[in-house]
């Protein structure tokens, strides 16, 4: 059964990274759906360990658009724009040209749409709520759309018969086969905001349309040492503990 390792919102934490990739184990394609800079103290070394990942799909996340100079740092919090203008002083040449290289739309494999934000505004606009997902569904055409951004791990699942979207959060380490129209996100591996600081992802079976969020443990308090040690924001290391 082929096993499809999706990945979103790296914010530059290898530690994590390879957590996920260490508990994943071996998969035959890496969907991978934005936000590899930004936040954390180790692009580069994330860049380069993303771009190794068997048969990937990458799209480039607003992070990502804004480190190689495609928008306005005035469109981010103080923070984050202080993060960013480190990000665009360290990431290589090299590495900036893989990320101006990557999509800014919605990519379509097989049955499931993918992108960053949203389908309707794929760099930008954040699901974080029902009618907003409901909204959505109106603009991919497949069964399915993987989603970022948010960082958040959590199902947006149409319901035809109400005529209605629910938020699921399903609890992680299982499989769930996915039958209605749905948008998923695997959540965050480099900075989860849903209160659980594990790194978090998912496997996706396509055979079975069968859905497995997962999250893992890492070592936060080496990559809060590297984020201090590296002058970002210490804002930027504290939230890693509390997963906010
Ligand atoms: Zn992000």
């Amino acid at each position: 059964m082929t096993r499809i390792l999706v990945i979103s919102d790296i914010h530059a934490n290898l530690t994590a990274l390879e957590a996920v990739l260490a508990d994943a184990g071996e998969v035959d394609e890496t969907w991978c759906l934005g936000d590899l800079v930004g936040y954390g103290p180790d692009p580069n070394e994330c860049i380069h360990r993303i771009r190794s990942l068997p048969k990937l799909t990458c799209l480039i996340g607003n992070h990502d658009t804004a480190a190689i100079g495609n928008l306005a740092l005035v469109s981010f919090n103080h923070d984050a724009r202080r993060s960013l203008v480190w990000h665009k002083e360290t990431v290589t040449k090299k590495n900036l040209t893989f990320l101006t290289g990557l999509p800014s739309d919605v990519v379509v494999c097989g049955e499931v749409s993918l992108a960053h934000g949203s389908p309707r505004d794929p760099i930008w606009e954040y699901v974080m709520n029902a009618l907003t997902a409901r909204i959505n569904l109106g603009f991919f055409s497949t069964p399915w759309c993987f989603i970022g951004h948010s960082h958040m791990q959590v199902v947006f699942q149409q319901c035809a018969r109400r005529d209605s979207v629910d938020i699921v959060v399903l609890p992680p380490g299982e499989g769930y086969e996915l039958t209605e129209r749905a948008i998923l996100n695997p959540g965050s591996v480099g900075q989860p905001r849903d209160r659980n600081p594990r790194a978090a992802y998912a496997l996706f079976y396509p055979e079975k349309n069968i859905w497995e969020p997962r999250r893992v443990e890492y070592d936060i308090q080496a990559v809060k040492t590297r984020i201090l040690e590296a002058g970002l924001p210490p804002r930027h290391a504290e939230r890693l503990a509390g997963g906010w």
